[in-house]
């Protein structure tokens, strides 16, 4: 006999729409059992009256250990920025990465976020951590040439070391539903193409996905225009890169003609918003992202660029931003950046079975407060709209993650927030000073 664990909420929403009252029920595989009405015979488990119910949001780009580092280098420009950043991560220590890590896990359940794509250093004590809270990620290892070391005040792993340790996690946690590990090399202007060859090759060979950065900057272009005589996405193309799963983030400078690439192959593009609109590098086209098909998603990038985890703003940001750009409110719509935000980033990531409330999906599971005032009052048919534009990650009470509870009314359940707090106070004061 199986055990539901059962939901009820004043709103919830669905592939289906909006459903008011709701109730949703998963089994202990963690998967969905039920969303839809009330059911009279049903024994509620968890009274959420005067909550709405939505699915757990996907972050598409981020580098999550890079939380020690908010507000490093805020008005400086990209170039300087990245400088800066680089400079600060040739002196992280793992204990460092461990803190950095576990301050950003916290800030995304508090703000809804159950997966997460993440390039940055990866090993399985990191990996652990991740699980042991609860949430899912797409570990990207980041590497950017066979001889280079990236984190040399962690670890002594070369670019070439870094591609066989991605080979060994990826085999450890493919049947993992937490966790996909993948080849991370920066960007097209930090790694040579032979290097970028040899990533494609061993994509290939294991079934392994990669995420890298393409075409955040116009510097960026100029640079791969003058060196390989190609914007970034069609040098890559020439390559034949995108025969490997690979996800992008930024794509701000993309070619009409780059779209069609993407589309074509199959390669998805986390849009951040909020980061390229801080470090002033652009607004990227979304609206013809979607209307190519892309596999999109929308992510924060680190909060070294944003400097919030909290994808309620992306999403905002997402929507607005491409209608203000262009004078055209019907550029971008919010049942669109919702969407792209769970269902489509899940997708995107390599998580499929999440981002949905719907029989069969992960019960990846957010509640947000509707009693708070900023959501008052709200007719039920206003939900997709509330949580678009009128929600932030400050309204959100409980988080479920494949079914396990890991966040309950402000209150962490699998990880210890005043303890992590406290120990990125002391590393960032160490570190930055
Ligand atoms: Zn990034």
């Amino acid at each position: 006999m199986t055990t539901e664990t059962v939901l009820r909420a004043d709103a919830m929403l669905t592939p289906a729409g909006t459903i008011a009252p709701a109730e949703l029920a998963f089994d202990e595989t963690g998967r969905i059992t039920y969303a839809g009405p009330p059911r009279s015979a049903s024994e509620v488990t968890h009274d959420l009256a005067g909550h709405a119910l939505m699915p757990g949001l996907v972050n598409g780009h981020t580098h999550s250990a890079m939380t020690l580092q908010r507000g490093a280098s805020d008005d400086e420009g990209f170039m300087q920025w990245l400088a800066t950043v680089q400079g600060i991560e040739q002196r992280v220590t793992h204990d460092d990465l461990v803190v950095g890590l576990e301050l950003a896990l916290l800030e995304m359940i508090e703000t809804g976020t159950v997966a997460f794509a993440d390039m940055y250093y990866w090993d399985e004590a990191l990996i652990e951590r991740v699980r042991s809270a609860g949430m899912r990620v797409f570990a990207a290892l980041a590497c950017n040439a066979n001889d280079d070391v990236a984190f040399p005040s962690v670890s002594s792993l070369t670019g070439a070391n870094v591609l066989d340790e991605v080979e060994r996690l990826a085999t450890k946690y493919r049947e993992d539903p937490l966790v996909r590990v993948g080849f991370g090399p920066h960007a097209p202007y930090t790694c040579t193409p032979e290097f970028l060859r040899e990533v494609r090759e061993r994509a290939l060979a294991g079934g392994i996905p990669i995420h890298t950065h393409i075409s955040e900057s116009a510097a960026e272009v100029a640079q791969i225009r003058e060196q390989y005589g190609e914007t970034p996405g069609n040098y890559l193309a020439s390559l034949d890169f995108f025969d490997a799963e690979v996800h992008a983030a930024h794509c701000v400078h993309l070619t009409e003609a780059e779209v069609a690439v993407f589309a074509q192959t199959g390669t998805s593009v986390s849009h951040n918003p909020v980061s390229n609109l801080k470090l002033g590098n652009g607004i990227a086209p979304l609206p013809e992202m979607i209307d190519a098909g892309l596999k999109l998603a929308i992510g924060t990038d680190s909060v070294a660029s944003n400097n919030s985890l909290d994808l309620f703003e992306e999403l905002k940001q997402a929507t607005i931003l491409h209608r203000g750009a262009r004078q055209d409110a019907a550029a971008v719509l919010g049942p669109q950046t919702i969407d792209i935000a769970t269902r489509g980033g899940a997708a995107a990531i390599g998580f499929p079975d999440s981002g949905a409330l719907a029989v069969g999906r992960f019960a990846d599971i957010v509640a947000v407060d509707l009693t708070v005032t900023t959501a008052t009052p709200l007719p039920p048919e206003n939900l997709v709209a509330h949580l678009v534009y009128g929600a932030t990650g400050r309204d959100v009470r409980e988080v479920f993650i494949g079914g396990r509870h890991v966040y309950h009314d402000g209150t962490h359940l699998t990880l210890d927030a005043d303890a992590v707090r406290e120990k990125a106070r002391a590393a960032r004061a160490r570190l930055v000073g």
